[in-house]
């Protein structure tokens, strides 16, 4: 009896350390990494690169850079010191892109610090806010390499990438979940291109995001963004900071 509890034992921590293995996949695309333990979010990962792959073929663009996206139970944004040197302090954050490394840190959807996070600051993390997130961390990484490969410029100021992503972001959620967002902060609009900068995005990114929406669908900023010809409020800020 004894060796058949003790077989059970085995298999029963066998079956569990599986569940929890790291599994690296690619969407089936010779430059896609996705590294994952929920096969749920990596489900997720694959639709929203199809997503942008989608948007971006519209403007022509399609890249072979490689495209790694890694879930993680906590994602932490590192403060480092004035100097660059060590790390003072970080926090955990919903997921973020590093240029440095050119990938997205997500952070696994079911987890108790997601389940008890809001999306937008107000509403429920659905699986389509989930992927939303994803989606727009993609967008920061396909308007760099838009800019470096096929405008040959400089990455687009802070602002600019912001107002891009949240456009893309909110533009690729459910109806349902578009229509909630869309109900927050009614009176707060952009009045100029002047005033989507990183001091308005620093104070409250999501209605820096929502207001974004808003602007780009009643005026030509992302045809000006994709043309390289966009001027945010940060360029007027550098000149004076
Ligand atoms: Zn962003």
């Amino acid at each position: 009896m004894f060796r058949y509890i003790l077989v059970l034992f085995f298999l029963l921590i066998s079956l569990s350390l599986q569940a929890n293995q790291l599994k690296i996949d690619n969407c089936q695309r010779d430059n896609v990494f996705i590294t994952y333990k929920d096969s749920l979010d990596y489900t997720r990962a694959c639709q929203a690169i199809e997503t942008i792959i989608n948007i971006f073929k519209k403007y022509n663009f399609e890249t072979s850079e490689i495209i790694k996206i890694s879930f993680q139970e906590k994602v932490a944004l590192e403060i480092k010191s004035l100097d660059e040197q060590v790390t003072v302090d970080e926090i955990q954050v919903y997921a973020l892109y590093n240029s440095a490394t050119n990938e997205m840190l997500v952070s696994q959807f079911n987890t108790p610090y997601i389940q008890s996070r809001k999306a937008f600051d107000y509403l429920n993390v659905t699986p389509s806010m989930h992927e939303s997130i994803i989606v727009h961390e993609l967008a920061h990484r396909f308007l760099h390499l838009y800019y470096r490969d096929f405008l040959n410029q400089n990455n687009p100021d802070h602002a600019t990438h912001e107002f891009f992503a949240y456009f893309i972001q909110i533009n690729a959620l459910n109806s349902l979940d578009q229509n909630l967002v869309l109900a927050l902060w009614p009176e707060s609009e952009f009045t100029s291109d002047l005033s989507i900068n990183s001091l308005v995005h620093g104070t409250h990114p999501h209605k820096f995001g929502v207001m974004s929406f808003r602007y780009a669908i009643s005026s030509d900023v992302i045809t000006q963004i994709l043309e390289g010809s966009f001027y945010s409020g940060d360029q007027i800020l550098t000149n004076f900071i």
